[in-house]
This record gives C-alpha cells, sequence and structure tokens, in this order.
C-alpha cells in the first residue's frame, strides 16, 4: 500500500510540520530544512533535532524528505554560483543527517547555455564533493524536472548520465515527479504513455532508484516545459492519469508526496483525499 503526504512548512519551527502532517492524516512527509528565500541558514540546533526527530518516531513518520533549497545550482558553469551551491549543497546533506531524514530531494539544475552533459558532470562533482566534506549518509534523490529553460535532469537519460559520473552514484536515488514528467512529454496521463515512461526509467536508471513520487497534477500541457502543478484531477493528468499512476505495480507501493497549490485552507485535505480515493479505485 502506498503512503501518502504533502510537502509541510516549517515556519514556527520543525515540530510545527510534524503536528500538521499528523493533523493531516499523512504517512509520510517533506519540508524545507531552511528558508527557501535565501542560500544563508542558521545552524539547528540539538534541542531542535531532538524534537523533531522524537515528533517523527513517535507519529510514525516515513520516510520524512527533504526538498533543497531552489536556489542551488550545482549545474552552474559560473564558478562563484557553483562554489556557494557546493557549499548550501553541504550544509543540506548536514542538516538531513541531524534530522534523521530519510532522502534528500535535489533539482538537478540548470546549466545555462553550457550544455547538457557539461552540467551532469557539474553535478556529479558537486554531489561527490559534498558527501566528502559533509561526512553524511543521506541518500540524494535527483528530481526528473520539467525541462524549462536550461534545466538537466528532464529526460530519464541524463538522470542516468548524473549517476554513472558520480563516485557516489551507486547510491543515488531518483525522485518521480509526475508534473514535471509530464511537462517533458512523458505522458503518464494514459495507461499507454505511463508503459512507455516507466519501460524508459526502467532502462535508462531502474526502477528501484525510484524512492518515491512527486503526485502533482499539471497546468501546462504534454511536453511544454512548463513547471506549473494543479490540484489532484484538476489539471492535465486527470483523475484517470492519477488513477492509472497509483494502480500500477511498479508504482504503487512507494511514498507519494503532494507538492500541490495552497490557495485556501482546505486545499491539503481535498488534494490529499483525492490521491487515497485515485489509489482505491486504481488498484
Ligand atoms: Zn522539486
Ligand atoms: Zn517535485
Amino acid at each position: 500500500m502506498a503512503r501518502f503526504g504533502i510537502h509541510l512548512s516549517i515556519s514556527g519551527g520543525f515540530t510545527n510540520a510534524t503536528s500538521r502532517a499528523v493533523e493531516l492524516g499523512c504517512d509520510c512527509f517533506q519540508i524545507f530544512s531552511r528558508n527557501p528565500r535565501t542560500l544563508r541558514a542558521k545552524p539547528i540546533d540539538r534541542s531542535e533535532a531532538d524534537a523533531f526527530r522524537s515528533a517523527v518516531a513517535q507519529a510514525r513518520l516515513k520516510p520524512v524528505v527533504i526538498h533543497v533549497n531552489y536556489l542551488v545550482n550545482v549545474a552552474s558553469p559560473k564558478d562563484e554560483t557553483y562554489g556557494k551551491s557546493v557549499s548550501a549543497l553541504t550544509d543540506e546533506l548536514s542538516r538531513a543527517e541531524i534530522l534523521s531524514a530519510d532522502y534528500l530531494v535535489l533539482h538537478p539544475g540548470n546549466h545555462l547555455g553550457s550544455g547538457a552533459e557539461a552540467g551532469c558532470k557539474r553535478i556529479a562533482r558537486a554531489i561527490d564533493r559534498a558527501y566528502e566534506d559533509s561526512g553524511s549518509s543521506v541518500m540524494i534523490c535527483l528530481e526528473n524536472m520539467a525541462g524549462a529553460g536550461t534545466e538537466v535532469g528532464v529526460s530519464f537519460a541524463e538522470l542516468r548520465a548524473i549517476c554513472e559520473l558520480s563516485e557516489h552514484g551507486e547510491s543515488l536515488g531518483i525522485c518521480f515527479d509526475t508534473c514535471h514528467a509530464y511537462g517533458a512529454g512523458y505522458d503518464v496521463s494514459t495507461d499507454r504513455g505511463l508503459d512507455r515512461t516507466l519501460d524508459e526509467l526502467d532502462s535508462e536508471t531502474g526502477l528501484n532508484r525510484v524512492m518515491f513520487v512527486h503526485a502533482n497534477d499539471s497546468k501546462g500541457q504534454l511536453g511544454a516545459a512548463r513547471d506549473r502543478h494543479e490540484h489532484i484531477g484538476k489539471g492535465l493528468i486527470g483523475m484517470a492519469g492519477f488513477k492509472a499512476i497509483l494502480g500500477r505495480k511498479e508504482l504503487r507501493d512507494l511514498p507519494f508526496i503532494l507538492e500541490t497549490p495552497v490557495d485556501s485552507p482546505d486545499d491539503q485535505v481535498r488534494n490529499l483525499a483525492a490521491l487515497k480515493a485515485a489509489a482505491e479505485e486504481g488498484s
């Protein structure tokens, strides 16, 4: 049986996210470990981390996923941005370790015109340096991207290339984002499209690398390279698409984490219910 969760805010403290996860009936959840609008972060103090870990254990929330700050770009060809991004990724790995997170999810980055191949090399080296400098053992999961601008990690072949280039490649995971896949031209809204998508994913990275799914409907058209998340069932993937996704034996036992818009306070409740309904009807 799949496990369901939501990306939750840590504003007011890490344990606010765990309380909200329990309130919403989540099995798992995702957070940022720092303010997403800046690359600077104050260290996590031990009592804060202890309180978070015991709240997670008590509520049996698993997995705990941390999303890397959006400003990190480890594909950048610019040395200054790259240096800052590698330091930030190192810090993210340390914070994930302190919080006993299961996974740290990373957007591979933007190559800014240097090309996907050069980008993949920069990303792999950044991952290796961040593991060496942090000493952390938290698994980094590369997220597939929609293909906006110069994003790297849009095709599954690019995700494989990063794994192959990294010394830690054997132990890197994949986070499969349904909205990003749809934007990249992988039609996850139909059974036939899912057949092709999962076949390609399996032959490139191996399905066993997929640790969890970001369950997001899409406002953007198939292949439009747009990263615009929509409420479950209200976008172009639609309820039929999510039933098909949650009915797949390759995916249905994975954790599914929502990153859908929060326009009104009830949206999280509604999207979680829609996802659970799709799981029941899809199986
Ligand atoms: Zn993401
Ligand atoms: Zn995502």
